[in-house]
């Protein structure tokens, strides 16, 4: 049972649900890769935090220091350690970068004096409002300026600027820290929230209204009741993506292990697995001719009955004799109301007033969509959510589809 979410927890379990049970729940003992992009936001951070600490104490750290704090960071046996993903880029670029994104940021806010420092990389643990989730939030500056106003910053090193403030990334992350500040300092009352973008010299800021707090209160409650539901299920699905090249766990991935037992096979003639993986392989190939030929036939069937129903009007009769059988049509026309997957707003209109006159007992309760959006986000009362739990079953959802795969020259 995991007992603390976080912003980047939530987001691993939305990008890879499976990522997230490696990482939060099974913790297999794999060596851990530091990438370029990740140690470049850690050594600004750090510097920052230092920068401002001291200036909160009084102290100005010249500006030459900062750039040796800065290098220091990369110093030693990490440097050596740290992958590089973009091929057009060295480390030694990575760390220009972050020299030159620090050295902007020191000329533009020296001495670090425009506001009161209340606390530089906080941890702050909390209950999520209404529930009893624990959450952690890092706040990387948290500030107070002279109009009373508080800021709670976040730095970003990172390439991908968000679509303004609107941005759910931004919007998420921020609000989450927004919330966690608000729980634990309910006094602060003017709260203004800033990411500030050092490779673009842009803020990027907002304040957050109740409302909109409060809605991304149910998403976060929502996340967390998939994530129970997810271990209770033990259901975390594969999600492939581009950060599949940045993952710890793809030799023990369940979406990449046959590919790569195949192609340990091929290349290191083979082992005890051997026989298993080619005949996955084989079961495959069948599974996706057959699968070809199925959907061959109903596209022929589809054309054939319409042919059949054409050819009916024509001749004006209801029966085609076949050599040894016939073919029965019957030509029809019938009223139909929408159905809810038609057209869900019709539906809904029809269900109100189906209610109103008295006929609710023809609309169904539809057990899929109770217990997608009532039970599964937990918006039922904990008594309910009890009551209910009496009726659920556990079936085999299992499913089987055809993927196409990309070429691994493209990958
Ligand atoms: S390799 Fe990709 S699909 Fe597999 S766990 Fe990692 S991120 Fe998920």
């Amino acid at each position: 049972m995991i007992s603390k979410y976080s912003h980047s927890s939530l987001n691993s379990f939305r990008n890879c649900p499976r990522q997230f049970k490696f990482q939060k729940i099974e913790k297999p003992d794999v060596p851990k890769r530091t990438t370029a992009d990740a140690k470049l936001g850690d050594a600004v951070h750090r510097v920052l935090r230092f920068l401002y600490q001291r200036a909160s104490d009084g102290k100005l750290m010249s500006f030459d220091k900062m750039l040796a704090a800065y290098d220091a960071e990369w110093e030693g046996p990490i440097r050596k350690a740290v992958v590089v993903a973009n091929e057009y880029m060295t480390v030694d670029d990575y760390i220009k970068n972050g020299r030159k994104m620090l050295a902007e940021y020191y000329e533009k806010h020296q001495p670090f004096d425009q506001g009161r420092l209340l606390g530089a990389e906080m941890r702050l643990n909390f209950e999520l409002p209404h529930t009893r989730f624990g959450f952690l939030a890092i706040v990387d500056r948290l500030w107070k300026r002279p109009d009373g106003t508080i800021e709670i910053w976040d730095y970003k090193t990172g390439r991908r600027l968000p679509l303004g403030s609107k941005d759910p990334s931004f919007r998420r992350q921020m609000g989450l820290y927004q919330i966690a500040i608000q729980t634990i300092y309910p006094e602060f009352e003017r709260i203004e929230l800033a990411q500030y973008w050092l490779r673009h010299d842009e803020v990027i800021s907002c304040q957050l209204r109740t409302d909109e707090i409060e809605e991304l209160l149910e998403e976060l409650r929502t996340d967390v009741h998939a994530i129970i539901n997810a271990e209770r299920l033990n259901d975390f699905p594969t999600r492939e993506g581009p950060l599949c090249s940045y993952c710890d766990y793809e030799h023990l991935c369940p979406a990449k292990r046959h590919r790569l037992m195949l192609d340990a096979e091929s290349g290191n003639g083979g082992g005890g697995e051997k026989a298993t993986a080619e005949s996955g392989a084989e079961l495959a190939d069948r599974f996706i001719k057959a699968n070809e030929e199925m959907n061959r036939w109903k596209q022929e069937r589809e054309a054939l009955r319409k042919e059949v129903i054409q050819a009916a009007r024509e001749l004006e009769v209801d029966t085609l004799c076949g050599s040894a059988t016939s073919v029965r049509v019957k030509l029809k026309s019938e009223e139909c109301l929408p159905t809810k997957s038609q057209s869900p707003d019709e539906y809904a209109e029809l269900s109100h007033l189906a209610g109103k006159w008295g006929f609710e007992n023809y609309f169904e309760l539809s057990t899929s969509q109770f217990m997608k959006e009532a039970y599964r986000k937990g918006r039922l009362t904990p008594e309910q959510q009890e009551q209910i739990k009496a009726y659920v079953r556990i079936k085999d959802a299992s499913r089987v589809s055809i993927v196409k795969r990309k070429n691994p020259e493209n990958e």
